[in-house]
């Protein structure tokens, strides 16, 4: 069993909160609009870009489909270069791991850079427990541990806070009050992370690709921080989703382009850092051991069958930034790690259907997601296919289930879908007062009214 942290069970309580709060309201909006139109800038300066989405998905799919043998080449091309891998079946595992790596180096200070895969195994709590000292360097990651908070979105992690909220969150640990200004907050930021950059005993990072020809790990960010790791540690460790491999630097470049242009619109990542093998003799930068953890924690079990699309996803945000659910809802309402499309279809997926019930209903299944996907995932698709399950496995409600029942029953025969259209003609106008689950449906939506004469009944 997985263990990623269980999302919320009431989504809609949790949305609802967030609809009440103006300020993450107005903040959100306005960043997902702005990560939105970059999107769209930056793939309408390619001439083809259905062609290199395709190109995209068809690696993807490729890499996936013949797994064991890409890991296997890693594996090899990693440990020829001088690293260490270790495979970690779940989430305990793997913290379990790294850990030890950390017990025996001695470490007191362990520096992170962002990795969704660190969150999804809770990481930092399990560090903590061993009386560790963990900081987040990415400016995001950092203003969340600083809240006590987790991320709001897989790209931009604060994307929820306002700069006032920011400043009262360093201006606490500066000891005096800061503007809401860019330059100062990031001044701010880059006071109290400098010491952690200098004397941390262990650096963790996540890593956005691995290479398996070279036995490579690719690190892609904006601010840098992932850029020190390869310099300045000593001892570097690197989270690797087990599904993050790439056959060939030639495959790499074609999913760095799909990456950047999705996730913020740049044409590529500020630092894009790869990391073949520790510091060698003779070299100044580098750390002296280098470890890439290998993470499964369910997702083998995803391999075979309808869900293995979920397999492709690169983690570039863009069908959260175009969802109208996640984008009223927040990131909150997910649950901790993943959200928006991709999290309502992978956390039910890792964690079990019956732990996370309401994810497949969060979402208008107006099809946006699937369509900002760069490796064309048919996110909406795979939300209904969970609704599905949810029916099949009667985890959905007995009413719910009954009501749809009743509704196959009716329309199979010719007499059932006569009477209940009539039924619905004279009805329909009374459906704003339903009574129960009806009245919280109706209460949003307007019926469309039935034509006075069925096409049927029309004779020529
Ligand atoms: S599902 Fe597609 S759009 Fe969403 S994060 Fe993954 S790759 Fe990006």
């Amino acid at each position: 069993m997985s263990q990623l942290r269980q999302p919320r069970p009431r989504f809609r309580a949790s949305a609802a909160a967030s609809l009440e709060n103006r300020h993450m309201q107005s903040a959100l909006d306005a960043a997902t609009a702005r990560l939105y139109e970059a999107r769209l800038a930056a793939w309408g300066l390619l001439p083809d870009i259905e062609s290199l989405r395709d190109r995209g998905r068809e690696i993807r799919q490729a890499t996936i489909a013949e797994l064991d043998r890409y890991l296997d080449q890693f594996t090899r091309a990693f440990e020829d270069r001088g690293g260490h891998v270790h495979f970690a079946e779940t989430a305990a595992d793997a913290t379990a791991e790294i850990a030890g790596i950390c017990r025996r180096r001695g470490a007191r200070l362990v520096a992170k850079s962002k990795s969704m895969a660190s969150e999804e195994i809770r990481l930092n709590e399990a560090l903590e427990s061993e009386g560790l000292r963990v900081v987040e360097t990415d400016l995001g990651e950092y203003i969340l541990q600083l809240a006590g908070e987790h991320p709001a979105h897989i790209v931009a992690p604060a994307i929820e806070k306002t700069a006032e909220e920011v400043a009262a969150l360093l201006g606490a640990v500066e000891g005096h009050e800061l503007q809401p200004e860019l330059e100062e907050l990031t001044a701010a930021a880059r006071r109290q992370l400098r010491e952690v950059f200098t004397t941390a005993d262990v650096w963790i990072t996540g890593a956005n690709f691995a290479v398996a020809e070279t036995g490579s790990i690719v690190l892609v960010t904006n601010e840098g921080n992932g850029r020190l790791v390869s310099a300045l540690p000593r001892v570097h460790i690197a989270i690797l989703g087990v599904e993050r491999l790439v056959p060939t630097t030639i495959d790499l470049a074609v999913l760095l382009q799909l990456l950047a242009r999705s996730a913020t619109g740049q044409r590529l990542t500020t630092y894009t850092t790869v990391v073949t093998g520790p510091r060698r003799a003779g070299e100044q930068d580098g750390p002296d051991e280098l470890h890439v953890i290998v993470l499964d924690n369910g997702r083998s079990r995803l391999r075979e069958g309808r869900y293995r699309e979920m397999l492709n996803c690169i983690r570039c945000g863009a069908c959260l930034n175009v969802c109208p659910v996640y984008r009223k809802s927040g990131g909150d309402a997910y649950g901790p790690v993943y959200s928006g499309p991709m999290g309502a279809v992978l956390v039910p997926l890792l964690v079990g259907l019956e732990r996370a019930p309401s994810l497949p209903h969060a979402s208008s299944l107006c099809g946006a997601c699937t369509a900002a996907c760069p490796v064309k995932i048919p996110l909406h698709e795979l939300l209904l296919e969970l609704r599905r399950e949810l029916v099949a496995d009667r985890v959905a409600p007995l009413t719910e289930r009954l009501g749809f029942r009743l509704w196959a029953l009716l329309w199979s025969t010719q007499l059932g879908y006569r009477v209940s259209t009539a039924v619905a003609r004279v009805a329909a106008p009374l459906a704003r007062w339903l009574p129960g689950p009806g009245r919280a449906w109706s209460s949003q939506r307007a019926l469309p009214s039935l034509a006075r004469r069925r096409f049927r009944d029309r004779r020529p």
